[in-house]
C-alpha cells in the first residue's frame, strides 16, 4: 500500500504526530488524549465530526488493525493540513481468562511520540457544519470522548466575525467528573466561549457511574425541555450527536419527550433527518 492509493472506503494517507496531550488528569484511570496529526498531502479535506480509519499495526498475522476516531478539528495550511484526534486508551477484560488486554490501536495511538507517521483512510461520514445562517440554532449532544467534535464545531462558530446570533447548546453527560475532558479547569476550552451570549454548556456527571452513565444527560435535556423542543421546532437547526452508540436511543428518548405529543415529535424528527440537520456519530 502506497499513500494516495485509493482504498475501498477513501484514500490512503501518511499523518505525522506533532503532539500528543494527556487531558485526563494524571491521578485518573482513564487516559484521554488530545493527538494533533500533520499530512503533507493537501487533498485531505477531513472535517469536524467526520471520522479516519486509522491502520494500526495489525496482530495474529494480520497486516493492519483498523479502527475508526472522529475529527475533532482541522487546521487548513497552505503546505500542510493538521487535525486533532480524541483519543481514549481502551482495555478489555478476556471473559474466558480474566485478564486485561490493551486495545489495538488506541494502545498504539495514544503509545506514539511526536515525529511518528501513522496511516490512515478517510474521511468518513458526514461533517457537523456551521450553518450559514447566523442565526440558526445548533444543538448538540455528546457523551465521554463525544464531546471531541464539539470543540472544534465551537471554535468555528464563534471564529467567524460579526457573532453568532442563534442559540448555541451543548450537552455533554459523562460517566465521572475526571471525564469531563475538554471542560476541567487546565483545559478551559468551553470557558473561552462563555462569555459569548449564545453560547451555554451543561455538563451531566452520572450519580451512578458504572450502571447507569447516560442517566445525568437525560437529567439535564429534560430540564432544558422547553427550550431544546422550541430549537428543535425551528427549520433552521442542526442537531449533531457523538458518543457511544449506546447513548443514542435513551438520547433520543429524551429528545422525543420534550415535544407536546408524539406526532408533533414524528414530524420534526422526519424534517431534520431529510433536511439533513441532523448528524450522529456513534461508536
Ligand atoms: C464511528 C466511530 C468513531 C469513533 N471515534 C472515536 C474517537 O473519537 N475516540 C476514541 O477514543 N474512540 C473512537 N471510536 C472507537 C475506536 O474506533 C476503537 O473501537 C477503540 O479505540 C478501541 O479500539 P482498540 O483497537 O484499541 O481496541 P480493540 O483491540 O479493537 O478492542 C476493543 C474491544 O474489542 C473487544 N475485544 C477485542 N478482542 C477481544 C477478545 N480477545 N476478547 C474479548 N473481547 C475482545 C472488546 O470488547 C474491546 O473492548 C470510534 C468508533 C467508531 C465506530
Amino acid at each position: 500500500m502506497v499513500p494516495g492509493q485509493e482504498m475501498e472506503d477513501g484514500r490512503l494517507y501518511t499523518g505525522t504526530l506533532v503532539r500528543s496531550d494527556r487531558i485526563t488528569p494524571n491521578s485518573s484511570k482513564e487516559e484521554v488524549r488530545n493527538m494533533v496529526f500533520r499530512t503533507q498531502d493537501l487533498s485531505f479535506d477531513g472535517r469536524t465530526g467526520q471520522c479516519v480509519r486509522v491502520l494500526a499495526p495489525g496482530q495474529f498475522g494480520n497486516r493492519h488493525h483498523a479502527r475508526l476516531y472522529s475529527i475533532s478539528e482541522v487546521d487548513d495550511g497552505q503546505e500542510h493540513t493538521e487535525f486533532t484526534l480524541c483519543v481514549r486508551r481502551c482495555s478489555y477484560v478476556d471473559d474466558f481468562n480474566g485478564q486485561e488486554y490493551p486495545g489495538i490501536a488506541s494502545n498504539y495511538l495514544c503509545d506514539l511520540r511526536p515525529g511518528a507517521a501513522i496511516q490512515f483512510v478517510g474521511p468518513l461520514g458526514y461533517p457537523f457544519t456551521v450553518p450559514d445562517d447566523r442565526n440558526a440554532d445548533i444543538l448538540m449532544i455528546g457523551m465521554g470522548t463525544g464531546i471531541a467534535p464539539f470543540r472544534g464545531l465551537v471554535r468555528e462558530i464563534y471564529r467567524r466575525g460579526g457573532g453568532w446570533g442563534g442559540r448555541v447548546r451543548l450537552f455533554h453527560g459523562a460517566r465521572t467528573g475526571l471525564e469531563m475532558l475538554y471542560m476541567n479547569d487546565e483545559n478551559q476550552d468551553f470557558a473561552l466561549y462563555y462569555d459569548q451570549p449564545t453560547f451555554k454548556a451543561f455538563q451531566a456527571v452520572s450519580p451512578r457511574p458504572a450502571l447507569d452513565a447516560p442517566v445525568a444527560l437525560e437529567r439535564s435535556i429534560a430540564d432544558n425541555a422547553a427550550e431544546v423542543w422550541s430549537m428543535l421546532q425551528k427549520p433552521d437547526t442542526r442537531v449533531y450527536i457523538a458518543g457511544p452508540e449506546a447513548m443514542f436511543a435513551r438520547v433520543e428518548k429524551t429528545l422525543a419527550e420534550t415535544a407536546d405529543d408524539a406526532d408533533q415529535w414524528t414530524a420534526v424528527r422526519h424534517a431534520l433527518a431529510a433536511e439533513g440537520r441532523w448528524q450522529s456519530v456513534l461508536y
